[in-house]
């Protein structure tokens, strides 16, 4: 129906979360539309993003170098770790102002309905971490949903087994019940943070 070039671009597009056949053919229109330097704007945009940004050394979140801007900064607290679930909850987290310690982003969270193991995401890592000292409290944040508790509590026994003197603590209630952490607010996270409790 379009000259393939076109077609791929719709086809690329709607690959992307929440676009559908329709919007996809929309963006694809827009973009054909708009001038050269707004269009290859964004294909640079993409281009720079994938060659720039890889995964932080130390704690996965996104960095651009070997490490992140968290875990380069020496005034964040080392002893003091928040495990989430994606790169986009540091920031939900960070604009709090309630956090002075460093993250650790597992990349997801266990499903083993949609065949996410524990060796799928960053959770060795984590115990490594941990048991390599100096940590005396892993705050587990994932997201309020069956698959972030279910996270939670696989990683809070593994801390525990692995490191016992370590304290592991989970996000107040208050938050959303089946929303992620990205949808809560800066107040009520901000609260669940302070008022986190012991699992
Ligand atoms: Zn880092």
């Amino acid at each position: 129906m379009y000259a393939p070039p076109v077609q791929r671009l719709i086809t690329e597009l709607s690959k992307l979360p929440g676009v559908g056949g329709r919007t996809a053919q929309r963006l694809a229109f827009h973009l054909l539309r708009a001038s050269d330097a707004d269009a290859l704007a964004l294909a640079d945009a993409i281009r720079e993003v994938k060659e720039r940004i890889g995964l932080c050394e130390v704690c996965f979140n996104l960095a651009d170098g070997p490490r992140c801007r968290i875990c380069s900064d020496e005034r964040r607290d080392p002893e003091l770790i928040c495990v989430v679930e994606e790169p986009s909850d540091v920031i939900s987290i960070e604009r709090t102002h309630e956090f002075r310690g460093r993250y650790h982003v597992l990349g997801g969270a266990l499903s083993p309905i949609d065949g996410i193991d524990p060796e799928d995401l960053k959770i060795a890592e984590l115990y490594a971490r941990v048991r390599d000292g100096g940590v005396r409290e892993v705050v587990i944040a994932t997201n309020p949903t069956t698959t972030g508790e279910a996270t939670a509590l696989y990683i809070a026994d593994g801390v525990r087994g692995t490191s016992p003197d370590v304290s592991v603590t989970r996000l107040a209630s208050g938050l959303p019940v089946g929303a992620d952490l990205e949808y809560a607010d800066e107040l009520t996270l901000g609260r669940a943070l302070v008022g986190r409790r012991a699992v």
